[in-house]
């Protein structure tokens, strides 16, 4: 508790934001990359405190959303087939694919189950050896460990029925991506505390040099939040850039070395499509050789599905920043967390279910231009 309180005094928040209010002189555009910063920003109200020439943009750090529209259908595939456990986090159940989703496998008599650990799905399969035991294995740099974990523990124990859908993404090379985007408004970034808990900070330093835009390092409570965006105004207004870490509670420079080594075992880097974005180079994780048993898509024919998103669906324009969810003409209308047509409407991390649960439901107007067709 005494965290809880510690990091949302509203009285430290007001301070913060007369702080944030007394140094900006011009307009900046800071992109929280996280989607669980997303949600501690909307749910809030941390916008509606920022001066008006502080715009906040939501970025495409939720992993749910991000996770391509090919590997959703191939879940479904996978989960079909009478002879497949399939195992996944819950947030995953309810994301679209071309034709349904998960829950709707499950429903029509497949074996689809919640688990709460990867190496939860590897004790399914030591108990079922008679079956082929799937997980889902998506997320970024904080979820990777206990999935590469999962893989070397099915490896090292010979548990052949194991494998694992893997469709890992990296937050620098969207960074990155991000800034080459010839639509691009980002000014300063905030980088996801607990992904750097895992991956220090190091690698973000020459993204900071080479498109002289500040990174900072920030945690998801509310002062935490306010604070890593006055040190980002601070910057901007003094036309310094540099990478600060305003979360040394959770996060070192190193991160957490045990897992970056069992990461570089199990994973090496691959070209990855994030839905809604595009193919990013470099920006994704997939099974090393050595472990490619392993890879559920290599052990299930599943390389010829074809996928059709919605027609409607902006969530790509979302997910660059390009619009806020409720730019997008099917919010709140056709698309509903009930009724979603995309997966930040779905996910507990999406910008759009933020803007949805947390009240934001009067319709923007979106802008003009398609910003879709600029990434
Ligand atoms: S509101 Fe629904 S349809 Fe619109 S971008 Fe978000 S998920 Fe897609």
């Amino acid at each position: 508790m005494k965290h809880l309180t510690e990091y949302r005094d509203g009285e430290k928040a007001k301070r913060l934001a007369g702080e944030i209010q007394r140094l900006v002189t011009r307009p900046w555009a800071i992109m929280e990359v996280c989607g669980g910063q997303t949600h501690s920003i909307i749910r809030n109200g941390i916008d509606q405190i920022l001066p008006d020439k502080i715009e906040m943009i939501h970025g495409p750090g939720c992993p749910v959303c991000v996770t391509p529209l090919d590997v959703i259908d191939k879940a479904l595939a996978i989960a079909s087939r009478p002879d497949v456990i399939f195992c996944s986090f819950g947030d995953m159940l309810r994301v679209p694919g071309s034709e349904g989703d998960l829950f709707k496998v499950k429903a029509a008599g497949g074996d689809v189950r919640v688990v709460y650990s990867p190496l939860d799905a590897v004790k399914i399969a030591r108990e079922n050896p008679d079956r082929e035991v799937v997980f889902l294995a998506i997320g970024f740099e904080t979820t990777a460990p206990a999935n590469a974990m999962a893989v070397k523990l099915a490896h090292d124990q010979c548990v052949d029925n194991f494998s694992a859908l893997v469709s890992h993404v990296l937050v620098p090379p969207a960074i990155e991506a991000i800034m080459n985007s010839p639509g691009n408004r980002v000014n300063a970034f905030l980088a996801a505390g607990h992904v750097c808990s895992v991956t220090g900070f190091d690698h973000y330093r020459p993204l900071c040099d080479r498109y002289k835009v500040p990174i900072v390092i920030t945690g998801f409570e509310p002062l935490d939040l306010l604070d890593g965006i006055r040190r980002c105004v601070a910057q901007l207004e003094s036309g310094s850039a540099a990478v600060e870490n305003a979360y040394p509670r959770v996060v070192s420079e190193q991160g957490n070395v045990a897992a970056q080594t069992l990461l570089d075992e199990v994973f090496e880097t691959t070209d990855r499509n994030w839905r809604g974005i595009g193919s990013i180079p470099h920006s994704g994780w997939r099974l090393r050789d050595t472990y490619r048993n392993f890879d559920a898509e290599s052990k299930f024919d599943v390389a010829a599905i074809c996928t059709r998103e919605s027609t409607l669906c902006r969530a790509g324009d979302v997910l660059k920043g390009a619009i806020k969810p409720n730019q997008c003409e099917a919010f709140g209308k056709q698309c509903t967390p009930r009724t979603p047509l995309g997966a930040t409407m779905v996910s507990g991390e999406g910008a759009c279910a933020a803007y949805y649960n947390y009240g934001r439901l009067v319709p923007l107007n979106a802008p003009d231009t398609n910003v879709a067709e600029q990434a």
